[in-house]
C-alpha cells in the first residue's frame, strides 16, 4: 500500500513539531515546512520526514513548497501567531498585516496550491489550526483575533465549497499551549512569555498533536468540523485559574 503523506506548515517549532512527530509515529510520511529550515531538517532527520523551506507569506515560496510535493494526504495549516497586543487605538500596521499575511492569507496560499493533489489522492483532509481567538475576543487581542476569526471563516466556507469532493475539512481551536508563541508575541521577551503561564497548567504541544492524530485517524466519512481544546485551568481566553506561586490544588 502507498504510504499516506501528511504536510505540517509551522514545523519547526511547537504544536507544528509535535504533530509532524505524532503523524510519522502514526504511520504517515511527513513533510515539514517552516523558515528555520536547520530546525526542520534536525527534526525531520529524527522521523525521516522532507523539511522544506517555507514562509507562508511570500507566495513564490509558497509555490516552490507546493511543486516539491508529489503527494498530499492531509495538510495541517498550522503556521501563525500573534505579534503584540497593541490596543486598535495603537494598532501598528506592520504587526496586524503580519498577522493576517501569517494567519489567513498564507492558509489560503497554501491550501489553494494542494488542493489538486489532496483531491486526486481521493481521501483528503485538511487541519486548519485555529485558536479560541477565532471567537471570542479580548482587549489587546485585537489584530490576533481578527485573524483567527477570518480563518474561521474560511474554513467553513472552504468546507461549503468542498462539499461532495473527497476532501475533508476541520478547525483545531487550542487555548493557552506552551510552546513559542508568547515568546514570538512578546519579541523573544522571556519574563513576558512565562507569566503567561504562570500559575496554571497551559496546554503542551503534544496535547494539541494527539488531537490532530486523532482527528487524522479517522475514517473518510467522519469529518471533526470543529475541536476546542483548552487547558482545566482556562475557562475563556482571560479567566484563568492561576495558583499562588509553589502550591498545587
Ligand atoms: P510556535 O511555537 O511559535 O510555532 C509557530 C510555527 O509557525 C513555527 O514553526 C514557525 O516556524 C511557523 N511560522 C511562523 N511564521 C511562518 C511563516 N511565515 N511561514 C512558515 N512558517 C511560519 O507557536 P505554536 O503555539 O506552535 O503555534 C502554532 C499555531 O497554533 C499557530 O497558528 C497559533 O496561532 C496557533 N495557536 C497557538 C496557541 C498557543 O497558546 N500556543 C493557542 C491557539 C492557537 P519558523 O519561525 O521557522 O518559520
Amino acid at each position: 500500500m502507498t504510504q499516506r503523506v501528511a504536510v505540517v506548515t509551522g514545523a519547526s517549532a511547537g504544536i507544528g513539531a509535535a504533530t509532524a512527530r505524532r503523524l510519522a509515529a502514526d504511520g504517515f510520511s511527513v513533510v515539514l515546512g517552516a523558515r528555520r529550515i536547520d530546525r526542520l531538517e534536525t527534526i525531520a532527520a529524527e522521523i525521516h520526514g522532507q523539511a522544506l523551506a517555507l514562509d507562508v507569506t511570500d507566495i513564490g515560496s509558497v509555490e516552490r513548497f507546493a511543486t516539491a510535493i508529489e503527494r498530499v494526504d492531509v495538510l495541517v495549516n498550522n503556521a501563525g501567531g500573534a505579534l503584540g497586543t497593541d490596543s486598535i487605538r495603537e494598532a501598528r500596521d506592520d504587526r496586524w498585516e503580519w498577522m493576517f499575511q501569517a494567519n489567513v492569507l498564507g492558509v489560503v496560499r497554501v491550501t489553494r496550491a494542494l488542493l489538486p493533489k489532496l483531491e486526486a489522492g481521493g481521501d483528503g483532509l485538511i487541519v486548519n489550526v485555529g485558536s479560541i481567538a477565532g471567537f471570542e475576543t479580548y482587549p489587546g487581542g485585537g489584530g490576533y483575533t481578527a485573524a483567527k476569526h477570518g480563518l474561521r471563516a474560511l474554513t467553513r466556507t472552504l468546507r461549503q465549497e468542498l462539499l461532495g469532493s473527497p476532501i475533508r475539512v476541520s478547525e483545531l481551536c487550542p487555548g493557552l499551549a506552551e510552546t513559542e508563541f508568547s515568546l514570538v508575541r512578546f519579541a523573544g521577551d522571556e519574563a513576558r512569555a512565562r507569566a503567561v503561564y504562570r500559575g496554571m497548567q497551559p496546554l503542551s504541544a503534544e496535547d494539541l498533536a494527539e488531537a490532530i492524530g486523532w482527528i487524522a485517524s479517522l475514517p473518510p466519512h467522519v469529518n471533526i468540523d470543529e475541536m476546542v481544546v483548552r487547558p482545566r485551568d482556562q475557562a475563556t481566553a482571560l479567566q484563568v485559574h492561576r495558583r499562588p506561586e509553589g502550591t498545587v490544588d
